[in-house]
């Protein structure tokens, strides 16, 4: 597989990954609409009668390719459903880890359905934890690999941002308020910082963080998260050279388990449950419009939005400038998630 890391600054990388259908899924006995053919590459069949019609509302850019009826969808990396946790974080997250190393803030987002893997991803479970934990495990890794030259300190913490307020899930509160430093950068207010001692340790934090996210069941089998979960590790580093008070360089890792992005209007939606579809909606295009207006501010100066969300502006710090971003984009291959997959794959799309 080649090297997805975003080469220039300020670049996004965008990969998708495709899960396994489950048992209700396999069960429908329906084909999939998602196939696999390289690792940069799927098609999507749109042989589907009940949606044909979608088919023509692509414009500009946003057009994927037509290969006959299918629609070919090129990415800087796909993984296909028999892909392991190790190889997708071994293909995305690993390769920016150097970044943050080098004193650049980094994020990597899991966009997609609820159902579609985000939180499989990011998360994970005991057995086959994702790539927050991954990540952690190989930071630590090339800490101790330059220990005699470095002393580095590393700080964790883990916070939603549900309806456009922030909480913390490891010492539950909020309201958090942001606040921009004009040397730390953005700074949440009261948030709570940790220092796992353990690789199990961190495991168990967040289960329990994940535990305290906002989530509502919206149909009998399925656990909607209504919420953005955001996992930062700072990494703080300051060289060891004796006699001399070295400069402290501090940077930052996000790793954001994104709310559901099924529309608002697919599930039975009144009241409350609609406001929070609409802040996600909110949120989710704020993030693709600041993410399109820093790919064309590296020809002319122009707005970045990050004040459209509150995601956006705790992220304000970690997007752009010479920060490495990596989209990760969950689907279901199955034919029952025929509309989310496509919408995903049009996201992911924009991204590029
Ligand atoms: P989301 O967070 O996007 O709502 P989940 O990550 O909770 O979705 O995934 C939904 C279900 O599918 C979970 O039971 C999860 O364990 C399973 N799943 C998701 N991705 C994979 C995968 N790559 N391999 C095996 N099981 C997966
Ligand atoms: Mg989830």
């Amino acid at each position: 597989m080649v090297s997805v890391l975003p080469t220039e600054e300020g670049n996004v990388a965008v990969v998708v990954r495709v899960r396994p259908q489950n048992q209700q899924e396999r069960e429908g006995s329906r084909h999939a609409v998602v196939q696999v053919i390289s690792d940069s590459m799927l098609v999507f069949d749109p042989e589907e009668p009940r949606l044909s019609g979608v088919f023509t509302g692509f414009r500009g850019h946003d057009a994927p390719k037509r290969k006959g009826k299918d629609l070919k969808f090129v990415f800087d990396q796909v993984f296909g459903e028999s892909a392991t946790q190790e190889e997708v974080f071994q293909h995305t997250t690993k390769e920016i880890l150097d970044g943050v190393l080098n004193g650049y803030n980094c994020s990597v987002f899991a966009y997609g359905a609820t159902g579609a893997g985000k939180t499989y991803t990011m998360l994970g479970s005991e057995k086959s934890p994702g790539i927050m934990y991954l990540t952690m495990v190989e930071l630590y890794k090339r800490i101790e690999a330059r220990k005699e030259e470095k002393s580095c300190e590393v700080l964790i913490s883990y916070q939603e941002v549900y309806n456009e307020q922030i909480h913390d899930l490891l010492e539950p509160k909020g309201p958090l308020a942001i606040r921009e430093d004009p040397e730390k950068g953005v700074v949440v207010q009261g948030l709570s910082f940790h220092q796992p001692k353990s690789a199990e340790q961190l495991l168990e934090m967040l289960a329990s963080g994940n535990r305290n996210r906002t989530q509502h069941p919206t149909d009998a089998n399925a656990t909607s998260s209504r919420s953005h979960a955001v996992f930062q590790i700072f990494v703080k580093q300051q060289d060891r050279v004796v006699g001399i008070t070295q400069d402290l360089q501090v940077a930052k890792m996000s790793l954001i388990d994104l709310a559901g992005s099924e529309r608002a209007s697919t599930t039975n939606t009144k009241g409350e449950r609609l406001r929070e579809g609409a802040n996600i909606n909110r949120s989710l295009l704020a993030l693709i419009n600041v993410i399109n207006a820093l790919a064309d501010a590296k020809s002319r100066k122009s707005h970045i939005p990050y004040r459209d969300s509150k995601l956006t502006r705790l992220l304000k710090d970690s997007l752009g400038g010479n920060c490495r971003t990596i989209m990760i984009a969950a689907i279901s291959p199955s034919a029952l998630a025929y509309e989310d997959t496509y919408n995903t794959l049009k996201y992911a799309n924009r991204a590029k």
